[in-house]
């Protein structure tokens, strides 16, 4: 079967210019990601911050054209859609945002902001919309009496619960979330993560899951997809990636997860500048088993299904190495 989502050579380069508007080069976004998400299937795409996964996401949804590479939803090539026919697709994705205090319209009440989109795609009849809206509010979690106020009177995480059922109301078949809990009160990530999942499974969603939370991720996500300076460098079923990791990167970030047994020393160093990314292996400046080659030849993703992109292609010493042989 064609998978929902399929993304070819997938590549996008931002322009960038100093104060005086001089260029300063391009940083390299998105640097030929290829990866294919099941009908039904929740892919957590993981990595630090600057790392390209909220690009990727704005390229998954056709949000920004790629620069090389193709977009495939249910089989169509999203670039080659008229118009129209992109509309329409519109309908069957959706985005729902790290900040749900931006994403709300301050001037709409939680029941226009929810109606919204089921009169733009005409999902049901005008004498339907408040009935609707309230089945959407309670599917979320929230009482119909609340269809009245105004996003100003609701919490960070009832903000993200309209705007879940405002993403919910055009029917889509895929959402992409973008780090969907950060941005709440550590008390309230919990419970709107156990809405998302009680969502995907009931209504049989496709999700991709765009999030540095590993703890998120490990809740959810059936695949993960580990992102470093613009490339997948581990990519696999959650349960191999987050137990037996096969990147030294992927290792690095289970490390730093708090109670996460991994035996790993804390990642060192800082982010290279995505202007200017190192050759050979991008994690070689920060890699503490980088040997020559690495510094030289790229290492390709593997076909496997849990794939890495390393010389050591799996094969990691089981400890950490000594001091010595930290990369710095
Ligand atoms: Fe480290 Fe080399 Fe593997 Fe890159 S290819 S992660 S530098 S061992
Ligand atoms: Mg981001």
């Amino acid at each position: 079967t064609v998978p929902l989502l399929q993304l070819d050579g997938l590549a996008k380069k931002f322009p960038v210019r100093d104060a005086l508007g001089r260029s300063k080069g391009a940083v390299h976004a998105v640097d030929g990601v290829s990866l294919a998400v099941g009908q039904g299937e929740v892919l957590a795409i993981v990595g630090e911050s600057g790392c390209g996964k909220s690009t990727l996401g704005r390229l998954m949804l056709n949000l920004i054209t790629p620069d090389s590479g193709t977009v495939r939803f249910a089989g169509d090539d999203l670039a080659t859609l008229s118009p129209k026919a992109l509309r329409a697709k519109r309908r069957d994705m959706q985005l729902i945002f790290q900040d749900p205090f931006a994403s709300l319209d301050p001037r709409m009440t939680v029941e226009q902001a929810v109606a919204e989109p089921l009169r733009l795609h005409r999902i049901v009849p005008r004498s339907q919309e408040r009935a609707r809206v309230a089945e959407l509010l309670a599917r979320v979690g929230l009482r119909p009496e609340l269809a009245r106020r105004w996003p100003h009177e609701f919490s960070g995480g009832q903000r993200q619960r309209v705007a879940i059922a405002r993403a919910l109301a055009s029917e889509p078949k895929l959402i992409i979330g973008d780090e969907p809990v950060s941005a709440l009160d550590v008390s309230v990530q919990a419970q709107v993560v156990n809405l998302l999942s009680d969502l995907i499974r009931d209504l049989g969603l496709t999700f991709v899951l765009i999030s540095h939370d590993l703890g998120v991720v490990r809740h959810i996500a059936d695949r993960v997809a580990v992102m470093y300076l613009g490339r997948i460098v581990e990519q696999g079923p959650a349960e191999d990636v987050l137990t037996a990791p096969k990147h030294p990167y992927t290792r690095a970030l289970l490390a730093a997860v708090p109670g996460h047994g991994a035996k790993a020393p804390p990642i060192e160093g800082d982010v290279p500048s995505p202007i200017a990314p190192p050759p050979g292996c991008r994690f070689h400046t920060r890699c503490p088993f980088a040997e020559d080659i690495c510094r030289t030849t790229v290492p390709e993703l593997t076909a496997r299904p849990h794939a890495v992109a390393c010389h050591l292609d799996g094969r990691l010493p089981p400890t950490a190495p000594g001091p010595d042989r930290l990369a710095g």
